[in-house]
């Protein structure tokens, strides 16, 4: 996919759109736009068949506001420095809005991984990681890679076995890469965070009563109808904790289509069909759709684009009929469809905070590898001592007694799990509320996303100002 405009001037446009509603100064605005430090590498690696590549790769540390710095690393063919810095803001605004407390940064390396053994690709992981180690750009203090596009846990496992060969006696080297396994320090709940982040930010906006009825809907996620397009890591999730709360998944779409049913999809049962079939076509009871596309225009509540950037542009949103769209996958909306929506009274809740639960979840993961402890571990048997005791003074006191699911759901101490989506659970409604706050307090806003920057902008200035940078 080659960029048709520069990705890292379209965030500088939307910033510079937020930036007239905030009160700081011109020298200041443009000390948060810009990236504070580009880092460009090639290396050579020696490939499978004894031929010699030149890899070239990027890590792009956006904002020091706070350290450390904090952002995923990619590896596609499409890498380039535009898209890395462009990515690097992002995360400084996403982070900010979720108040977890790191600078943006972003790491690439331009390499199609589908085409590297994974002996190739360990190679190259490992190199990298000690090009960034050779200008302290890795580490628990100063910036904290964590996966993206064509990375995973396997990826982040090399990168900290690579840190802490070459920083021995480093207490908190654990601290230097985040979405690792939890047996090398990962934390329980990361893999489906952004998915239950996403589901707790339209949860939110759907109960907030005045959004609802501009919307025309009752409030609440119970029975509404929600499509959702990209069945993967988050796409699955999300369409997962929104049919658990009781709404109905209508359609589900993948590249190959997409199918609706208007009684409801089972999320997990379509999951097994494709794996089983390698299509979600010809799911029992449902109809096909022959292109992915369709399933963004059909009859619904929520749709949730959860799959690729900008699949709705200026051709298709006129035809969209949901009436709220939350932002899973990042940038899924052309400029021109954004400008569509506001027109139409559609609300977007943008990806920069409703897709932030991963980012969140990392951050709880590396408090837990500072503080050398799984969470839950020092309070759970306390919390269930302290239960049974309390749930036997009131069934002495009532004469009578509680049972099955009731009584475990009392008893129950934390776990690790519990702990990680209570906290996630609060940092998505928080940011929510303020956002929206945000939105209402200014008429001229134009829509959520900007509202979204207008708090990002302000609250990272306002760190600067406490740094003593800007008085
Ligand atoms: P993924 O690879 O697990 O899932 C993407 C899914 O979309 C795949 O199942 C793929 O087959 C499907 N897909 C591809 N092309 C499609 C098309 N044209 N139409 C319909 N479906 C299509 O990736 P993911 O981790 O779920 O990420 C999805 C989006 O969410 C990306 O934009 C990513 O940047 C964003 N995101 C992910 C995370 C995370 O924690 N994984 C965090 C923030 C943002």
């Amino acid at each position: 996919m080659s960029h048709k405009y520069s990705f890292f001037g379209a965030v500088e446009k939307s910033f510079d759109k937020a930036a007239r509603f905030t009160k700081w100064d011109k020298g200041i605005l443009e000390q948060i736009r810009q990236c504070n430090a580009v880092y460009q590498i090639r290396f050579p690696i020696k490939r499978d068949d004894g031929t010699v590549e030149v890899i070239e790769a990027y890590r792009v540390q956006h904002s020091h506001h706070k350290t450390p710095c904090k952002g995923g690393i990619r590896f596609a063919a499409e890498v380039n420095q535009d898209e890395v810095m462009a990515l690097a803001a992002l995360m400084t605004y996403k982070c900010t809005i979720v108040d977890v407390p790191f600078g943006g940064a972003k790491g690439g390396i331009k390499i199609d991984p589908k085409k590297y053994s994974s002996y190739e690709l360990e190679k190259i992981t490992r190199r990298y990681t000690a090009e960034l180690i050779r200008k302290n750009f890795i580490g628990p203090g100063t910036d904290v890679p964590a996966p993206d596009y064509g990375t995973g846990e396997r990826e982040m496992s090399w990168i900290l076995d690579t840190y802490t060969a070459m920083h021995p006696g480093e207490i908190d080297a654990a601290g230097c890469v985040t979405g690792k396994p939890i047996t090398q320090g990962g934390v329980r709940g990361r893999r489906e965070a952004t998915g239950l982040g996403v589901f707790f930010g339209i949860r939110e906006v759907c109960n907030m009563t005045d959004i609802m009825q501009k919307l025309g809907m009752e409030t609440g996620v119970e029975g509404k109808n929600v499509i959702v397009q990209g069945l993967g890591n988050v796409g699955y999730h999300s369409a997962k904790f929104f049919q658990d709360a009781g709404a109905r998944i209508i359609a589900l779409a993948e590249y190959e289509g997409a199918i609706w049913r208007k009684e409801g999809l089972d999320v997990d049962a379509v999951f097994q069909h494709r794996k089983k079939t390698g299509s979600i076509l010809n799911y029992p009871g449902a109809t096909n759709f022959a292109k992915t596309g369709d399933a963004l225009e059909m009859e619904c509540d929520i749709l949730i684009p959860a799959a690729l950037e900008n699949v709705i542009d200026g051709q298709n949103a006129p035809h969209v009929k949901a009436k709220l769209i939350g932002e899973a996958a990042n940038g899924p909306l052309s400029p021109e469809a954004d400008e569509i929506f506001t027109q139409r009274g559609i609300i977007v809740v943008p990806d920069m905070y409703l897709n932030a639960g991963g980012v969140t979840v990392s951050y709880f993961e590396w408090l837990k590898n500072l503080s050398h402890v799984r969470y839950g571990r020092l309070e759970k048997r306390f919390t269930e001592n302290m239960n049974t005791h309390i749930l036997g003074q009131i069934e002495e006191l009532s004469g009578k007694k509680v049972k099955g699911t009731a009584r475990n759901m009392i008893l129950h101490g934390p776990d690790e799990v519990d702990l990680v989506y209570s906290g996630l659970e609060e940092t998505m409604i928080n940011a929510t509320r303020e956002i929206m706050e945000v939105w209402k307090s200014n008429p001229d806003i134009p829509d959520m996303r900007t509202a979204a920057y207008v708090v990002a902008i302000n609250k990272v200035a306002t760190a600067y100002a406490q740094l003593g940078i800007f008085p």
